[in-house]
Order: structure tokens, then sequence, then C-alpha cells
């Protein structure tokens, strides 16, 4: 089974390719000759995974899966959610953006919140969703300078440290995008 991962990120390929039996190949955008930015203008987080993993199967006639991930925060109604990477403006920085969120929540007493991420996966002309959740709450300050994105700001549920003090280990096992990813390969091993 040959499968397009809807991403370049050479490292997220790699670590699925090893988690995956031999007989299951995963090609990146560049084997594919995409070299194309894909569209990622769903007001969901669900919306922009299946509008990658379809531009990739109608394009280029693979079966594809592809992923995305926001932060949403309880008392902020689910915001950033599908904005978190531009939360700041289009410049994209992560330290703007946690800035912004501590000061949303400046004036809350509810900092809970959580990361998701949606696989979307399109096989033998059918479409399947896989979602990884981890709860956590939004810290006071930025602690820890591991991971990226907002990890300094989150605490996930049942530990006293930021996903940025975790070992990289612990985050793959607890968090949002290692859950969504087991589910993906579990529903594979067994097609394959
Ligand atoms: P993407 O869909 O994986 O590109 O994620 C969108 C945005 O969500 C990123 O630009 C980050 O701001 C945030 N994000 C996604 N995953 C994580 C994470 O594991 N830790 C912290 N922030 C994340």
């Amino acid at each position: 089974m040959q499968l397009v991962f809807a991403s370049n990120n050479k490292n997220k390929i790699l670590e699925i390719q090893s988690m995956l039996p031999e007989s299951i190949k995963i090609l990146s955008l560049e084997d594919i000759g995409c070299i194309e930015d894909i569209p990622e203008t769903a007001d969901t987080i669900e919306g922009n995974a299946i509008l990658k993993a379809n531009y990739v199967t109608q394009k280029y006639g693979f079966d594809c899966f592809a992923d995305d991930t926001g932060l949403e925060v309880d008392s902020l109604d689910g915001e950033p959610g599908v904005f978190s990477a531009r939360y700041a403006g289009e410049q994209r920085n992560a330290d703007d953006n946690m800035s912004k969120l501590l000061d949303a929540l400046s004036n809350k007493t509810n900092r809970k919140a959580q990361f998701k991420t949606v696989i979307a996966l399109n096989l033998n002309g059918e479409q399947e969703l896989f979602t990884g959740i981890v709860r956590g709450e939004i810290t006071l300050k930025k602690t820890g300078n591991q991971g990226f994105g907002y990890d300094p700001i989150f605490q996930p549920e049942g530990f006293s440290e930021t996903f940025a003090q975790l070992l990289l280990e612990m985050k793959n096992k607890i968090g949002h995008r290692g859950k969504a990813t087991q589910l993906l390969i579990s529903f594979l091993k067994k097609k394959k």
C-alpha cells in the first residue's frame, strides 16, 4: 500500500513510517511532485484536515492522509482553534500567539483548554477521521523551552509541568498528535 502524508516535515514522515509495517509505504508531498502550498481555508480543524487530504487525492490521484491541529480554550469558546498558528497575526510567531492568549485570559478564572488533532484519511475511495485530544489548562506564564507553539503555556491534566518542560516521549504518549496517530496506525495495520 502507498499512502501520501500531506506534509513536508521529514521528521513527521520518518516517525510515522517507522511505526508502520514495511508493506505500507509513506510518500511525502515532495515525492509526488506537489510543491505548491495546499489551501487551509476551512473554518474548522476537521475541515482543514479534509481539505488537505482531498486536495492531494483529487489533484494527484493518491490515497492520502493529512493532519490539522489547534488549541481550543473553553472560556474563549474554543478559540484560537483553527486560527492557532496565526492567532496574533500572519507572521505566525509563537511567542506573540502565547502573549495574546495570556492577555485574553487575564481576567478569566476558567483556564481549561485542549489540544485537538484531526487526521483525515482517504483510502480506497472512503474517508476516515481520527481525533486525538489532550485536556489541560493554560498556565499564568510561559515556562520551559522544549517543543514549539503553545507548549510553554499548556499544562496537561495530571501533570505539574508544561508541555515545554516534559520529555518529548511523554508528550508523544499523552499528547493530541500521538493519540490521533495511534488511531490511524491501528486502522492501517488492519487494512494492509
Ligand atoms: P498544525 O496544524 O500542526 O500546523 O498546527 C497549527 C498550530 O497549532 C501550530 O502552528 C501551533 O501554533 C499549534 N500547535 C500544534 N501542535 C502543537 C503542539 O504540539 N504544541 C504546541 N502548539 C501546537
